[in-house]
């Protein structure tokens, strides 16, 4: 049995993860007064939160009429019919309040001629429930809106006194024998000493992993960490199917470019300079949601209308708006497509790809952010003292597809209900729960295994396969065909985890050891990912299954839930909550507004 020596830390609450979902969580926490630690793998402020550019959605009307029902009309349309009604209807509503709160902490705001917050259009927003032209509800601080956000933030937690543990990986979950989370356990890094994080809540924020994926927008450090702790613990995941692709990625490169670069009047053209979103969506055009644009770009790159000399990605045009429009608004693109496209945006277009970019999938949650682990008699049955939010999580707000600016408002609204909720649930006068020895010693004996592993693979020869292959497999557009194929080369690339080489045996500062840790959290976030998409057999949101080209709500309006047991996954499937919080009566959304109907745009 492996030895290590640790230290424990007694809180009321353990976040993990610095990004913006964990800092508002973290900030409302300590606001309480519950004694709140933030674990983090990398300095907060280099969270992939602050790579965020183009906004942060909320109705609040500063630029012409909106309102929080139609916000929420084209989440539930925006998701395909997937998402949870409560959860989508508390993003709605709360997001102006939460807004506000981030302009009270201090989120320097681009401005409006009257000093109001400034807002530009996105993807899938629209008013009148999609009746009427776009509305400009994406709030932006410039295109640096990430940036703004998660300084402010970490300021403000510091302010409150909550306690940060920078630079510290989370290796596990402490589960008791009756099920409940005691704690996490954690590598520090840069001293190789080990710590065991005792506290009555634990509130996953770990982020999405879209390093899963070999082009990816997403940060290195996106590797699904929360998804693989819940996998190891024996608790599901939730519809990791449904990966968003953004339409603009820049071709090689895989960087973000915002859609508030479309959303400022930016427009995608073919190999002969057509402006083909037009055929696609005739209403909404290059302001399409995300998987709209992505299958329209992919089809026109098939059927030979794609740019450059392979004739295999498409333009972004910005060169029509004014240089001092691009100055102001988004200075940030036009910086990244010189550096990355070698492009001046001011006179050529950008060259750009469909780029894995969001998880609308994650560990299931409800409206509170609490953790849920579903069992035949309780689809909602929560898992006492575990929370998770932002893209870690699936409340479900993004049902099968995800809109623009949606994502840091989810950030910000859970990470909010999630400290309401653990203010109202933690007993503050009891002690923090003990990890049970047992527990402790199985995941060093685990931490301790992968630091000798001395197999014949090394880490990043097994991560690159696993990334090409879900590139290829688990792509824009699935069949039958390459999603067996894809189960069948990632069930066997599973197994070579314990085939892993690790060269670097230290406890300080081993990059070599945290990358295969990632590594196997990246695999179960994968592998949930490749199952479920499999085993769906209809179309919807961001799964386009060729082989079933329509959705069917008859059949597979539920969400997945993907059990991974090393490297073979187990699905069974949970009812969406179709009522939600409020009535028509009480001011809510009228029913018959968000009932299923075809989804065009
Ligand atoms: C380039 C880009 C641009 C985007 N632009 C927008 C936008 O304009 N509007 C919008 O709404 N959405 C946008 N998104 C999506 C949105 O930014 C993300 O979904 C969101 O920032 C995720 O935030 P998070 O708090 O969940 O996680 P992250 O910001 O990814 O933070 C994860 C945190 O978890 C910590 N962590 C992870 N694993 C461990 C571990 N094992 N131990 C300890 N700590 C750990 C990390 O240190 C980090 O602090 C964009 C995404 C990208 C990639």
């Amino acid at each position: 049995m492996a030895e290590y020596e640790y230290e424990t830390h007694d809180y009321d609450v353990v976040v993990v993860g610095a990004g913006g979902a964990g800092l508002r969580a973290t900030l409302g926490m300590a606001e309480q007064g519950l004694r709140t630690a933030c674990v983090t793998k990398v300095f907060p402020t280099r969270s992939h939160t602050v790579a965020a550019q183009g906004g942060i959605a909320a109705s609040l009307s500063n630029m012409g009429p909106d309102n929080w029902q139609w916000h929420m009309y084209d989440t539930v349309k925006g998701g395909d019919w997937l998402g949870d009604t409560d959860a989508m209807e508390y993003l709605a509503r709360e997001a102006p309040k939460a807004v506000y709160e981030l302009e009270h902490y201090g989120v320097p705001f681009s401005r409006t001629e009257e000093g109001k917050i400034y807002q530009r259009p996105f993807g899938g927003h629209t008013t009148e429930f999609g009746e009427g032209p776009p509305v400009q509800r994406t709030c932006a601080a410039a295109d640096r809106t990430g940036h703004a956000i998660l300084h402010t933030l970490y300021g403000q937690s510091l302010k409150q006194k909550a306690e940060f543990y920078i630079e510290y990986f989370a290796i596990d979950l402490v589960i008791s024998d009756d099920g409940a989370c005691t704690g996490v356990v954690c590598w520090k890094l840069d001293d190789g000493t080990m710590h065991v994080f005792n506290a009555k809540m634990v509130v996953l924020a770990t982020g999405g992993y879209g390093r899963a994926f070999f082009s990816a927008t997403s940060a290195h450090t996106c590797t699904g960490d929360g998804g693989g702790m819940v996998a190891r613990a024996g608790l599901p995941l939730q519809d990791m199917e449904f990966v968003q692709f953004h339409p603009t990625g820049i071709y090689g490169a895989g960087c973000l470019i915002t859609e508030g670069a479309r959303g400022e009047g930016g427009y995608l053209t073919n190999s002969e300079g057509e402006r083909f979103m037009e055929r696609y969506a005739p209403q909404y055009k290059d302001l399409a949601p995300r998987d709209y644009v992505s299958r329209s770009m992919t089809m026109e790159i098939r059927e030979g209308r794609g740019v450059g000399k392979d004739g295999d990605h498409i333009h972004l045009n910005l060169s029509h708006l004014p240089a001092e429009a691009l100055h102001l608004r988004l200075p940030g693109i036009s910086e990244s497509a010189r550096i990355f496209a070698g492009v001046d945006v001011t006179k050529e277009p950008i060259p750009v790809l469909p780029t894995v970019h969001y998880n609308m999938g994650g560990i299931p949650t409800n409206h509170w952010g609490e953790a849920l682990n579903p069992t035949a008699d309780d689809p909602n049955a929560i898992v006492p003292g575990l929370m998770a939010v932002g893209e870690a999580g699936c409340a479900s707000v993004h049902g099968a597809n995800r809109l623009g600016s949606n994502s840091l408002i989810d950030l910000v609204v859970f990470g909010r209900a999630a400290a309401i909720r653990a203010g109202e649930v933690i007993d503050r006068d009891s002690a923090a729960p003990d990890a049970d020895a047992a527990q402790i010693d199985k995941i060093f004996d685990r931490f301790d295994g992968i630091r000798h592993a001395k197999g014949g693979t090394p880490t990043a020869e097994l991560r690159t396969e696993m990334q090409k292959t879900m590139q290829a497999d688990a792509a824009v557009f699935r069949t039958s065909k390459t999603l067996a194929e894809g189960i069948d080369k990632m069930h066997d690339i599973a197994a070579k985890l314990d085939d892993l080489h690790v060269t670097d045996r230290s406890l300080v500062w081993n990059t070599d050891l945290m990358e295969t840790l990632e590594l196997t959290n990246l695999m179960p976030n994968a592998l949930a990912t490749i199952y479920g998409a499999e085993a769906r057999h209809e179309s919807r949101g961001a799964h386009a299954h060729e082989d079933y080209e329509e959705r069917d709500d008859e059949n597979w309006r539920v969400h997945t839930i993907a059990r991974v047991h090393g490297n073979d996954v187990e699905l069974s499937y949970r009812p969406i909550i179709e009522d939600p919080l409020t009535t028509e009566k009480q001011g809510g959304i009228p029913l018959n507004k968000i009932a299923p109907k075809a989804r065009t745009f």
